[in-house]
């Protein structure tokens, strides 16, 4: 593990680092890189403090890392700097909504509809990334107001996709999560920036990303300082002929194997069907998922898009029934 001081630490700001590493028992070795102090620690142990402690120093500017598991990397980074609010512990968190954001007014009224059914977060897209680009491609930047208006109006939270470095500081501004897409995933310049800021980001899956492609994913965003990542699956790309995408539910054991990101399943599309989403709603839940990703549209056919996804609010609260009764017997509350 290497730690990086601020330019403006001195020797007591030093000191303090070396006084914390000693304190868990461990040797630190001082060097100076360009103008910086940097102080490498070797023989730390995955269970330990150590980050969370060195992370709050004032003289510390990051921690980074070296030669570690992902399992060993995300304890470290997750270790008391976790709080996108999902941890899977004792809740389960749901975030629904339409695929775009369209009318305001219906979406206020969809909002307050998903709110009493369960909802614990509000998502709808601005800035899509539609697959041809004759199609409808998000509000932009116009919508951010209605979000803002849902959040006030109705207490949900708020995620949204950044699509691009140019509106990402917007988008932290005003949504609660950020969601960094499938097409996204290995943009590496957007997953720095996304890691400068303070507010959670959702990983999606690329649709045809290996789980070490995407954990790596997830590292270009924890090494820029932001450790509060979720993992969300959406599908990935196989022969089957019969959904648009393949949801891999086994990868939420193999996640838990790796590292300990929250892992969220978006069964909209990773299915690409409505009458799939349920049951593999439920199928997460069993599965030991973290939450849920699901489109809800007031008149599902009439979406602007993915109509062929989503569900309708009846149908969203008559779920939200059944995984309630299955949380109760895993004693997680929704
Ligand atoms: C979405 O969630 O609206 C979306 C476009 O998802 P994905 O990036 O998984 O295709
Ligand atoms: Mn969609």
């Amino acid at each position: 593990m290497i730690v990086v001081l601020t330019r403006s630490s001195g020797l007591t700001g030093l000191q303090r680092v070396i006084d914390t590493v000693e304190k868990h028992g461990l040797s630190a070795q001082t060097a100076e890189s360009g103008s910086r102090k940097v102080v490498t620690i070797s023989g730390y142990s995955e269970a330990s403090d150590l980050l969370s402690e060195l992370t709050r120093l004032e003289s510390v500017e990051k921690v980074v890392p070296v030669g570690l598991t992902h399992k060993e990397t995300t304890a470290l980074n997750t270790s008391g700097r976790h709080d996108s609010g999902i941890d899977g512990k004792d809740s389960f968190a749901v975030f629904a909504g339409p695929c775009s954001i369209e009318n305001e007014e219906q979406m206020l009224a969809l909002a307050g509809q998903l709110k009493k059914a369960g909802a614990t977060a509000f998502r709808g897209g601005l800035f899509k990334p539609r697959t041809s680009p004759y199609s409808f491609q998000g509000l932009g930047e116009a919508g951010l107001k209605t979000l803002e208006r849902i959040r006030h109006e109705t207490g949900l939270k708020i995620i949204t996709e950044a699509l691009g470095v140019d509106h990402l500081e917007q988008v932290a501004e005003t949504a609660d999560f950020i969601q960094i897409g499938s097409r996204n995933m290995q943009n590496t310049p957007l997953l720095k920036e996304a890691g400068k800021t303070d507010k959670p980001v959702m990983l999606k899956r690329g649709m045809a990303a290996t789980l070490d492609e995407w954990l790596n994913a997830a590292e270009y965003v924890a090494a820029e300082g932001n450790s509060n990542i979720i993992l969300c699956e959406r599908g990935i790309r196989t022969f089957t002929d019969y959904s648009r995408f393949t949801l891999d539910l086994s990868v939420i054991p193999a996640i838990r194997e790796r590292c300990g990101y929250p892992v969220i399943i978006d069964p909209s599309h990773g299915t690409g069907k409505s009458s799939y989403v349920a049951s593999m709603c439920r199928a997460a839940l069993a599965a030991g998922a973290d939450g849920l990703m699901v489109e809800v549209h007031p008149h599902p056919e009439e979406s602007i898009s993915d109509p062929g996804q989503a569900i309708s609010p009846a149908a969203f609260k008559e779920m939200m029934a059944d995984l309630r009764k299955m949380a109760a017997v895993l004693q997680l509350s929704i």
